[in-house]
């Protein structure tokens, strides 16, 4: 069966409910929109432990997301939800292209957390937005880019604490959002080292994808310890 989608790191099938969608993981790895590309054995199958227990972990604290049920090792059933074309990025501390873009050492911990939007446009490069735009393109009302940043904020402040009881410092992420037949907002998308930094607290180690984007050696051994971490924190 031909995917209705395939993006850089997932595909999407139907299923027999056609409210229900497949979500497959894959071991794709993409980094400065697409430029760098690599396949690691095993990372689809992390990917989706890790988003699986995360969004199950954020439900439970209130914020809803796509998740219908887990399936097998590297897919997801869904709920089919039309993705909003803004990617809503949240920074805790200083990094990647915040500093670059502002010339801000890494690291550097902000007062309050700053949200962004992008336009999800692989061919644009993902450029930064703000309100207006999102109106002006249709991508998003005033009210739904007000709803984003409400929930991104939620969602930051369950997964700053979640993760620090993993002995992980949450430095920033990239979250996604699909409006479902009933027009209600959800979380959809991923939760993982592809989509979030993760720092170990104590000492300061990259976890997540800025091993491959910086050449560190042991992408998948970080996303391993990654779920090992979130696996024990949720018993
Ligand atoms: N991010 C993502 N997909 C994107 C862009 C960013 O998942 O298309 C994540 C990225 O992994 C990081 C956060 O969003 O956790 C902020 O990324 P940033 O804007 O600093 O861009 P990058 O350094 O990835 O170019």
């Amino acid at each position: 069966m031909d995917p209705i989608y395939e993006g850089k790191a997932k595909k999407l099938y139907t299923t027999d409910d056609p409210e229900v969608l497949r979500m497959e993981y894959k071991d794709d790895a993409t980094a400065f929109n697409a430029q760098k590309k690599a396949q690691f054995e095993n990372k689809g199958k992390l990917n989706k432990a890790i988003t699986l227990l995360m969004y199950q972990m954020l439900e439970e604290k209130g914020v809803p997301t796509h998740l219908v049920a887990d399936l097998d090792e590297v897919n997801l059933l869904v709920k089919k939800v039309e993705i909003l074309q803004v990617e809503v990025i949240v920074r805790n501390l200083a990094a990647g292209s915040f500093s670059k873009r502002m010339g801000v050492e890494v690291g550097a911990e902000f007062e309050i957390p700053i949200v962004e939007f992008s336009y999800k446009s692989d061919a644009l490069g993902d450029p930064l937005i703000n309100d207006d735009y999102a109106r002006e393109m249709k991508l998003a009302t005033p009210e739904e880019c007000a709803f984003l940043k409400k929930q991104a904020l939620v969602i930051n402040e369950v997964m700053i604490n979640f993760f620090l009881e993993c002995g992980m410092k949450l430095v920033d992420f990239k979250i996604e959002f699909g409006k479902g037949s009933d027009g209600k907002i959800v979380l959809a998308d991923e939760v993982s080292p592809d989509t979030c930094r993760l720092w170990d607290a104590t000492t300061g180690e990259k976890m997540d994808k800025d091993r491959f984007r910086e050449d560190l050696g042991g992408v998948m051994a970080g996303y391993e310890e990654v779920l090992a971490r979130v696996s024990k924190a949720l018993g």
